[in-house]
């Protein structure tokens, strides 16, 4: 039994009430134009994370909307990591959650179940949060325990219970089942995990290639990936100074483009979505000038590009040529599974394939779109095009 994954019920909210206790049993969300984070007394009334604020307020009249202070939540995640660090050898943490991996130590922690009550005692008590902890024996099924018993609960999922408790979920509870995923196989009348262990191996892979093949796995209860060691960046910004100042839209957007891609890859090897992009433009009179925008969160390209190049003309409205641009990405979120993120699974495939490319022959190997404006104009070299300050991951 050596994972255990811990989940900070209705984080930001539940921060909000304990540090205005007038906000206590009263909806709370928190979040600007979709609620990142809603108490349990607004998700009584429908409200979820990810729903827009006027819907928030049309469902629950009387929410309460806080903007989030994220500085502050860091704190209380600080504090729980620490308390987390007393038992665990090894930890993960994602924003509001973390996997603690007991490998090993079952000799000195003989019940888990005790290591749970006591890791949800002290956090109570120290902190003030209230948190659900799941364990069993691998990182998907710990967190699928702690699922099973939110809020504020504690579940330890033995082996020999493992199999009814699969069996028994609805297909979405699957992780990587995203909801496009999860349409084709309603569309075959295929609702539930017991249901979906019918379908082959081979007509999985046909129909999603490896993410149909990691789903099957996933059914049958088996995740062998390890927790890392790792913590969510606060931001991931990639920017670059033009050789030459410029005002040609195609080399901007191109290369604003093309920094999107490499803070994405960024993205997507440590596992996150990110759900805010930024844009940064420095005039040749220095004048900076800054806009950001937040989204569903996202690891494909083609998502952010739009959004950029929107952003980029609301920005940049003086008839001066441009120095410097760059993007930053914020506001991450852990890609549940690691396959949601490919959703479509045609776009996963080339992302994946991409990325490989680049790794093994460097970024410069392969554009893409409007990044292509920029092979003319800028030096390139191995690594990709020379950037000319460094990118930043903080
Ligand atoms: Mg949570």
């Amino acid at each position: 039994m050596p994972i255990l994954h811990l989940d900070i019920d209705a984080f930001f909210a539940s921060v909000e009430q304990l540090r205005d206790p007038r906000l206590k049993g009263r909806p709370v969300a928190v979040g600007g134009g979709v609620v990142a984070s809603a108490s349990y007394e607004a998700r009584a009334r429908g409200v979820a994370n990810g729903t827009p604020l006027h819907e928030a307020r049309r469902l629950c009249p009387g929410i309460i909307v806080l903007e989030g202070r994220h500085e502050i939540y860091r704190c209380f995640t600080a504090a729980i990591w620490e308390i987390c660090r007393r038992y665990a050898p090894a930890l993960e943490c994602l924003l509001d959650e973390a996997f603690c991996d007991f490998s090993g130590t079952e000799r000195v922690y003989p019940d888990f179940l005790e290591v749970g009550r006591r890791l949800r005692r002290e956090i109570q008590d120290e902190v003030g949060l209230a948190v659900t902890v799941g364990v069993a024996r691998n990182r998907m099924l710990s967190k699928l325990a702690a699922k099973s018993v939110k809020p504020d609960g504690l579940r330890l999922l033995p082996e020999a219970d493992e199999e009814p408790f699969l069996l028994s979920l609805p297909l979405e509870k699957l992780p990587g089942m995203g909801p496009k995923t999860r349409q084709i196989f309603h569309d075959m009348n295929i609702r539930s995990v017991r249901e979906f262990r019918e379908v082959p191996l081979r007509t999985l892979e046909g129909l999603l290639g490896k993410v149909g093949a990691a789903l099957y796995e996933r059914a049958r209860g088996r995740d062998t990936r390890a927790i890392h060691e790792r913590e969510v960046p606060r931001s991931i910004s990639r920017e670059t100074t033009f050789h030459r100042a410029t005002a040609e839209r195609g080399e901007i957007e191109g290369l604003l483009s093309y920094l999107v891609d490499r803070a994405l890859r960024a993205a997507r090897q440590l596992g996150l979505k990110a759900k805010t992009v930024g844009v940064k433009v420095r005039y040749s009179d220095w004048q900076q000038e800054e806009m950001s925008r937040s989204f569903p969160a996202t690891a494909v390209d083609e998502d952010v590009h739009p959004v950029v190049r929107e952003l980029l003309w609301k920005l940049y409205t003086r008839r001066v040529t441009l120095r410097h641009a760059g993007i930053v990405l914020s506001n991450f979120v852990p890609d549940d599974g690691q396959l949601a993120l490919f959703d479509d699974g045609r776009l996963a495939r080339l992302h994946a394939a991409v990325d490989a490319v680049r790794d093994k022959f460097g970024d410069g190997a392969i554009v893409a779109g409007r990044a292509i404006d920029l092979l003319s104009k800028l030096p390139k070299d191995a690594y990709g095009y020379v950037l000319r300050t460094p990118s930043l991951t903080k």
